[in-house]
């Protein structure tokens, strides 16, 4: 099993998981043509997908997955409640845009549940709800030939099941969203969406997430790649630094040979391969 991290930021998400037999997006947060681009950059041809999984109906998220349904065939994995709250979206209704949502997804649903084990190809997926301010948000690990790849972005808080989920697995892409200081001082921000963003249903700070590093993380991952970045209120390096300062801390005898990968809004990441 391998993936890439297609594009990841404040801006828009996209993740590519592949085996040799399935190869699956997980959200389709950058534009349709842009994540095209990408899989191209990454050598995937878009007819081969096997499937669109959307985690949740924010447009960083989503936002490319109607006219990405004109070009992709393949079905889109989403539980019941995350479609209907993409269908009823924050959305400019004079261009039509929740019908043209709807008449794009007729027929290419598959319906999951958000706390349900579900297969697609070779994958198992195995979702865990996640506190987060949209309608049915969910991490996940995809399993194969014993590889497990846990994939965690947009929660605000890490509760008891996302540390148990997070335990035992080879690579886990997961949230880095903000320097608590950079955020509180961000001037472009609202305080109401700073708010938002600090709330245990916002956003995974870089801090929260170093102090389970050190506390929390078993060690098994050998890799772990830093997601979601803020491109208001957080900096790479500064993410980086502070996850590699919180792996540096843990005692001695837990002490983890993980390497830290930083994904970007603009670039895929290299392949990450088991
Ligand atoms: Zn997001
Ligand atoms: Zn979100």
């Amino acid at each position: 099993m391998k993936f890439t991290v297609l594009g990841s930021g404040s801006t828009g998400n996209s993740v590519l998981i592949c085996t040799e037999k399935t190869k699956v997006l997980v959200d389709v947060g950058l534009s349709a043509k842009e994540t095209l681009r990408r899989l191209a950059l990454v050598d995937v041809d878009f007819a081969d997908l096997d499937a669109v999984l959307v985690t949740h109906e924010h447009s960083d998220h989503a936002s490319g997955l109607r006219v990405l349904l004109n070009t992709v065939r393949c079905p889109v994995y989403m539980s019941g409640e995350t479609c209907e709250a993409y269908l009823r979206e924050k959305l400019n209704k004079t261009n039509n845009e929740p019908q043209k949502r709807s008449d794009a997804l007729k027929n290419r649903i598959e319906q999951i549940e958000s706390s349900k084990d579900f297969c697609i190809g070779d994958v198992d997926f195995e979702p865990f709800s996640v506190p987060h301010d949209a309608a049915d948000n969910f991490g996940f690990v995809a399993k194969n030939k014993g590889v497990k790849i846990t994939t965690i972005m947009d929660f605000g808080c890490f509760t008891t099941l996302i540390k148990e989920k997070l335990r035992g697995c080879d690579a886990i892409i997961i949230e880095s969203n903000h320097s608590r200081d950079m955020l509180k001082a961000c001037p472009i921000y609202s305080w109401e969406l700073k708010q938002r963003i600090l709330s245990r249903t916002g956003h995974l700070s870089n801090e929260d997430l170093s102090e389970w590093l050190t506390n929390d993380f078993d060690s098994a991952a050998r890799h772990i790649v830093l997601a979601h970045l803020s491109q208001r209120a957080n900096e790479p390096h500064l993410a980086r630094l502070t996850a590699q300062t919180a792996l540096q801390m843990r005692a001695p005898l837990f002490k983890a040979e993980t390497n830290i990968t930083i994904s970007y809004h603009r670039e895929p990441t290299e392949w990450i391969q088991f």
